[in-house]
C-alpha cells in the first residue's frame, strides 16, 4: 500500500494533466470545425488538410456488374472481386486473398513493386468464377486503395509525394501510381484498368453509404487515425476554379494532423519528440491504438524511478518503447476481479514485474484509464466538431435528421471503454436532442468494398 501511495502524486498529476471536460472539449471541437473551413478555404492554410477525393458519384446501390478492389497500405495488400446486382440483387458475392510484400520487394524499383502486384491480381483473376461474371464488352475495372500521401488531380490519377511506413521504393515519388499500376498490368497482359484512386478512409465512407444512405461521415481508430465526410461542393472554396455546381463530394480532413488545444503532458512531449515525425500527427498520437499504451508505459517507467510502485523488481522491460501495447491496457480494463489477476500477469509477461501488489495494479489500471479516456473523449470531440461544421454550412440540413458515423479500425473495435468515452463525449457536446438523431455504428471492412462500389459509380462502361 505505501509503495502504491508513492506513485500517487504522479497520478494526481496525470488526472489533472489529461482531463477533458465539456469547455475543453467544445474548445476541441469548435478548433477542429475553424480547422477545416480554413483547410478547404485554401491548401495549407491551416492545420488539416482538408484533401478532395474527387469522387463526385457515391454508390447509389443501382451498380451492377463485377469489380475489383486493390488495397496496398501497408506490407500486405489486398485483392478482392464483388460481384453486384443492383438495388435487389445488392453484393451477390465477394472473394477476397492476401499477399504480402517481401522485402526486397519494398526495397526495389517502381518496376518490380508494381509488377509484383500486377502478376498477383492477374493470378487472383484467373481463379475467376462461380457468382463471378464479366458483363459483354466492358472490361475489368478496379478500384485502388492506396494509403500513402498522393495529390490526386482526378478520380482516377494521383502522384506520389513519398513512400511511407518502411517502404522504400525507387522512382515512384513524382509519378502518378494510377500508370504505374496500369502500365504494369498491361506489361503482365491483363486487361483492367484503375476507375477510382481512394484513399482508405473515403473507401470506408463510401462502402457504409452503400448500405446506408444517411451515413455522413467515417472515422477510423487502429493504429492509426483518419476521418472523412460528405462535403457541398459549393462549401470547398479551393475547388470553386473547377466550376463543379452543387453535389455533394468526400473530403480527407487528414485530421491526425490536428492539434489545437489538445490537453498534452510531459509524457506525450517526450514521446512525440523521439518518434520518427516529431510535431505532426499529434492528434494521432493523442488518440489512436499505436500510442495509447506507449503513452502508458511512459507513465509507468516515471512512476518506477521516483516510487517504488513495484517494490524492487524494477523492471528493465520497463524503458523499452513500445513493448506495453495499447491491446494490453484493453485487457487490464477488462479484468473486474478483485486481486486483479489480468493485470498481474501482464505486468510479469510484458514489463517484467515479477511481483505486484493489488494496489500498485490498480494504480495501472488508473493509469491506463487516464490516458484512454482523454484519446476517446478527444476522438469524440473532433467528431462532434465535423458534425458541427457540417450542420453549420449546411443550415439545419445535418443534425435535425438521422445521421450515421461509421467507425472502422480494431482500436474502436475492440475497447470497449475507449468507445463509451467517445460517445459520452459526443452526447455531452451535441446534448440529448441532436444527439438521438445521431447514430455511431461499426462498419466491417467497409473500405474494402468500398474501393470496388467507387470503380462501379465512376465505370467507364456503366
Ligand atoms: P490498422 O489500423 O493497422 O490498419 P486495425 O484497424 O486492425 O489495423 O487496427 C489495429 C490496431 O487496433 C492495433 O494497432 C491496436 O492499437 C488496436 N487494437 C487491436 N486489438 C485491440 C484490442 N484488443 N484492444 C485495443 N486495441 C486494439
Amino acid at each position: 500500500k505505501v509503495a502504491a501511495a508513492a506513485a500517487a502524486p504522479i497520478l494526481d498529476d496525470l488526472r489533472l494533466q489529461c482531463a477533458t471536460p465539456l469547455p475543453l472539449l467544445r474548445h476541441v471541437a469548435g478548433a477542429m470545425a475553424a480547422g477545416m473551413r480554413a483547410g478547404l478555404a485554401v491548401d495549407g492554410a491551416g492545420e488539416l488538410k482538408m484533401i478532395p477525393s474527387y469522387v463526385y458519384s457515391l454508390p447509389t446501390g443501382s451498380e451492377t456488374g463485377l469489380f475489383y478492389a486493390l488495397d496496398l497500405g501497408g506490407t500486405n495488400f489486398r485483392v478482392l472481386r464483388v460481384q453486384l446486382g443492383g438495388k435487389d440483387g445488392r453484393v451477390i458475392d465477394t472473394e477476397s486473398e492476401q499477399v504480402s510484400i517481401p522485402k526486397e520487394i519494398m526495397h526495389g524499383t517502381t518496376e518490380e513493386l508494381f509488377d509484383f502486384i500486377a502478376a498477383r491480381l492477374s493470378n487472383f483473376v484467373a481463379k475467376e468464377g462461380g457468382n463471378f461474371h464479366l458483363q459483354e464488352g466492358w472490361k475489368r475495372e478496379i478500384g485502388f486503395t492506396f494509403s500513402f500521401p498522393v495529390k490526386q488531380t482526378s478520380i482516377d490519377s494521383g502522384i506520389l509525394i513519398k513512400w511511407t511506413k518502411g517502404f522504400a521504393v525507387s522512382g515512384t515519388a513524382g509519378k502518378d501510381v494510377v500508370a504505374c499500376l496500369n502500365a504494369a498490368m498491361e506489361r503482365q497482359g491483363l486487361d483492367m484498368s484503375v476507375s477510382a484512386l481512394v484513399n482508405d478512409t473515403v473507401g470506408a465512407l463510401a462502402g457504409a453509404h452503400y448500405w446506408d444512405e444517411d451515413v455522413m461521415v467515417a472515422v477510423i481508430l487502429g493504429t492509426g487515425t483518419n476521418a472523412c465526410y460528405i462535403e457541398r461542393t459549393e462549401s470547398i472554396p479551393k475547388l470553386q476554379h473547377l466550376g463543379l455546381g452543387t453535389g455533394n463530394t468526400i473530403i480527407n480532413t487528414e485530421w491526425g494532423a490536428f492539434s489545437d488545444g489538445l490537453p498534452l503532458t510531459e509524457f506525450d512531449r517526450d514521446m512525440d519528440a523521439e518518434s520518427i515525425n516529431p510535431g505532426e500527427q499529434i492528434f494521432e498520437k493523442t488518440i489512436s491504438g499505436m500510442y495509447l499504451g506507449e503513452i502508458v508505459r511512459r507513465v509507468l517507467a516515471r512512476m518506477a524511478q521516483e516510487s517504488d510502485l513495484f517494490g524492487h523488481s524494477f523492471a528493465d522491460k520497463l524503458t523499452e518503447p513500445f513493448v506495453l501495447r495499447t491491446p494490453h491496457l484493453c485487457a487490464m480494463q477488462q479484468d473486474n476481479s478483485d486481486d486483479l489477476g489480468e493485470v498481474e500477469s501482464i505486468l510479469r509477461d510484458i514489463i517484467g514485474v515479477n511481483q505486484s501488489s493489488v494496489a500498485a495494479r490498480r494504480v495501472i489500471v488508473e493509469v491506463s484509464d487516464c490516458i484512454v479516456k482523454r484519446g476517446g473523449r478527444l476522438a469524440g470531440a473532433g467528431i462532434a466538431g465535423i458534425l458541427q461544421k457540417m450542420e453549420n454550412d449546411s443550415k439545419g440540413l445535418i443534425l435535425g435528421r438521422r445521421t450515421v458515423v461509421a467507425m472502422d479500425g480494431g482500436l474502436y473495435e475492440n475497447y470497449p471503454q475507449y468507445r463509451s468515452y467517445m460517445v459520452e463525449a459526443m452526447a455531452e457536446l451535441l446534448g440529448p436532442q441532436d444527439m438521438e438523431h445521431i447514430v455511431v455504428e461499426h462498419t466491417k471492412d467497409g473500405s474494402g468494398i468500398g474501393a470496388a462500389l467507387l470503380a462501379a459509380a465512376n465505370s467507364k462502361y456503366a
